[in-house]
């Protein structure tokens, strides 16, 4: 690798991966199905399907932060 490419390749942003939409990918569908349509519904609060996927053992903050930014990330 050239001085040129090895520096523009640190340089590079860090490749932002949303931990919301790795568990949907890793669900089994009953569960992802149940799961996409409360991450749609408004009324659901971030916090409240953060603490069950948590709860369930799912690698996700139950504080609510990463549906959050999913939401507004993601799903647009
Ligand atoms: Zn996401």
């Amino acid at each position: 690798m050239s001085l040129a490419d090895e520096i523009k390749e640190r340089n590079k942003p860090p490749v932002y991966e949303c931990a919301v939409c790795r568990v949907v990918d890793k669900m089994k569908q009953d569960d992802r199905a149940d799961l996409e349509a409360c991450l749609a519904d408004e009324s659901i609060t971030g916090t409240a399907i953060a603490s069950i996927l948590a709860e369930r053992g799912w690698p996700i903050n139950p504080d609510g932060k990463q549906v959050r930014k999913h939401r507004r990330v993601c799903a647009s």
